[in-house]
C-alpha cells in the first residue's frame, strides 16, 4: 500500500468541514480590514529566499526543499510566504495606486523533524501591508489578530512584542551579543558557534536549553534602539493600551528570518508544547523591498500556523463545524427515473443534498447506505410509485411511519427541510462512514 510522504497530512472531509469553517472566518475578518486575498505560486526561484530570508537561517540552511527542475532552474517549495508575496506585488505593480492589503492562505514546505504541531506541509495564513511606516499600522495588525482569536473562542493567549529596531541598533547589538558569547564560547556547539560568527541574532531563536539559560544573562536589543525605532515602539504601546490589548514586551524576541526589522511579534499559546507555543508570528520588514531590488516600502505582516491555530480551537468547535452531511438520500428500483428525479429536485431545491443510490443493491441494502450516510431523509422510488408518480417519504432521524408524497408536494417539503436542517446548530447526524 502506497504511504503518505513523511510530515504531510491528508485531511479527511471530517477535517476538511472544519477547515473550510475557519478559512471562511478568516476571509470575513480579514475583509473587515480591507486585506485582499491573493493566490501565490508555491515554487520561486530558491534565490528569493535565500536573498529574503537569509542564507544563515534554518529555513534556508536546513529545511527548504530545493532542487533543479528539467530546465535547470534551481527552485525552491516556498517555506513561507511574505517574500514570494513580495515579489508578486513588486512584480505586478500592485501599488501604484497606494499603500495596500493583502492576505494569501496555503500549504508551506520545510524538511524538519515532523512531531505533533510541526510538519513537513503545513498551512500558513499570510497577511502583509506595504506602504505603512508606522505604528499604527503594527497596532492594527495586532488588533486584527485579537479580533480573530475572540471570534474563534480562543482563550489563554499572550502577545509578545520586542523592536529590533534599525540596521545601525543591530550592528551595535550583533557587537554586544558576540561580545557575551565570546565569554561563554565553551558552552556552545559548532554550530551555535558558526551562528555567532555568521548572524548572532539567530541565537535568540534557538530552541536548545543550554542556550536559553545563557539567554536570560544577555544584553538586551532595547538598550540599543535608535532613537527613532525608540519612538515607534513606544508608540506601538501607547496605541496598544489605548485599544485595551495586553502585551509583554520580551526583549529576546526575533524572527527566524532575516528580514525583520523593527517591531516583531509572537502570539503564544499556553495550550501548545513550549517549543511549539507561537502559533502566530511577524512584524515588520521595511528591508525586503530593496533587499530584493525593488523601492524603498514600508512593510509589515503576521504569518499564521493553522495546523497549530486548529489546536487551539474549542472542543465545541468540532460538533459545529462538523461536515455536512446529505439531507436526502434516494433509494430506488427504477434506475432512469431515480436520475431524473434528483436532477428535477436539485433544480426546484436551492441549497439541497441529495444522493442518489448508484448501482443494483436490493433496496434493504439501500436503505442501510441510507442510514450510514447521515441523511435526514429516505426517499425510495419503486415501480408502483413511480406509475402513480408518488415517492415513498421515510424520516431516518424521527420514528414516524412513512408515507407516500405526491411527486408535485416533494420539492416544497424538501424547501421546508433544509431550511430546518441547515439553522446554526441544528442537530446534524454524524455518519459511520469515517475512522476519526
Ligand atoms: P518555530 O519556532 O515553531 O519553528 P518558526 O519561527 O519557524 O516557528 P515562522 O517561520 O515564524 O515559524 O512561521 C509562522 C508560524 O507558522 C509559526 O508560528 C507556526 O505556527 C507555523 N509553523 C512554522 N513551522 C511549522 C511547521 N513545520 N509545522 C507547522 N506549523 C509551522
Ligand atoms: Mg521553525
Amino acid at each position: 500500500m502506497p504511504r503518505a510522504v513523511r510530515g504531510m497530512r491528508d485531511l479527511p472531509p471530517s477535517e476538511v468541514a472544519c477547515w473550510r469553517k475557519l478559512e471562511q472566518i478568516l476571509h470575513e475578518e480579514l475583509g473587515g480590514y480591507g486585506y485582499e486575498e491573493l493566490r501565490l505560486p508555491l515554487l520561486e526561484h530558491a534565490e528569493l529566499f535565500e536573498r529574503s530570508i537569509g542564507a544563515v537561517t534554518d529555513i534556508v540552511s536546513k529545511e527548504t526543499y530545493t532542487f533543479l527542475d528539467r530546465g535547470g532552474a534551481r527552485l525552491t517549495l516556498r517555506p513561507e510566504g511574505t517574500a514570494g508575496c513580495l515579489r508578486a506585488v513588486l512584480a505586478r505593480q500592485l501599488l501604484r495606486g497606494g499603500p495596500r492589503r493583502f492576505w494569501y492562505l496555503g500549504p508551506m514546505f520545510r524538511h524538519e523533524r515532523p512531531q505533533k504541531g510541526r510538519y513537513r506541509q503545513f498551512h500558513q495564513l499570510g497577511v502583509e501591508a506595504y506602504g505603512w511606516d508606522g505604528p499604527d499600522l503594527d497596532a492594527e495588525l495586532l488588533l486584527l489578530c485579537a479580533r480573530l482569536w475572540r471570534v474563534l473562542n480562543i482563550e489563554n493567549v499572550e502577545l509578545q512584542i520586542n523592536s529590533l529596531g534599525g540596521e545601525s541598533a543591530r550592528r551595535g547589538y550583533r557587537a554586544a551579543l558576540h561580545g557575551y558569547f565570546e565569554a561563554h564560547l565553551e558552552r556552545l556547539n559548532e554550530e551555535q558557534r558558526r551562528c555567532l560568527r555568521e548572524n548572532p541574532l539567530r541565537l535568540l531563536d534557538s530552541k536548545a536549553a543550554v542556550l536559553r539559560d545563557l539567554l536570560r544573562e544577555a544584553p538586551s536589543i532595547l538598550d540599543y534602539l535608535e532613537p527613532e525605532a525608540t519612538a515607534h515602539f513606544q508608540g506601538l504601546q501607547e496605541l496598544l493600551a489605548a485599544t485595551g490589548l495586553s502585551w509583554r514586551v520580551n526583549p529576546r524576541l526575533v524572527r527566524g528570518l532575516d528580514y525583520y526589522g523593527g517591531t516583531v511579534f509572537e502570539w503564544v499559546a499556553s495550550g501548545l508544547k513550549a517549543s511549539q507555543d507561537a502559533f502566530c508570528a511577524g512584524g515588520r520588514y521595511d528591508g525586503l523591498s530593496g533587499a530584493l531590488g525593488g523601492p524603498p516600502l514600508p512593510a509589515a505582516g503576521f504569518a499564521v500556523g493553522l495546523e497549530r491555530l486548529m489546536a487551539l480551537l474549542p472542543e465545541a468547535s468540532g460538533t459545529a463545524w462538523a461536515a455536512s452531511r446529505p439531507h436526502v438520500y434516494l433509494a430506488h428500483t427504477e434506475r432512469r427515473a431515480a436520475l431524473c428525479l434528483a436532477e428535477w429536485l436539485r433544480d426546484q431545491v436551492p441549497s439541497l443534498r441529495l444522493c442518489t443510490h448508484c448501482g443494483t443493491d436490493r433496496l434493504r441494502r439501500q436503505l442501510r447506505l441510507a442510514d450510514r450516510s447521515g441523511a435526514a431523509l429516505a426517499l425510495i422510488l419503486g415501480e408502483q410509485e413511480l406509475a402513480e408518480e408518488q415517492v415513498i417519504w421515510k424520516s431516518l432521524i424521527e420514528d414516524t411511519p412513512q408515507e407516500k408524497c405526491p411527486r408535485t408536494l416533494l420539492p416544497e417539503r424538501l424547501r421546508r427541510l433544509v431550511a430546518q436542517a441547515d439553522v446554526p446548530g441544528a442537530c446534524q447526524r454524524s455518519s459511520g462512514q469515517e475512522a476519526h
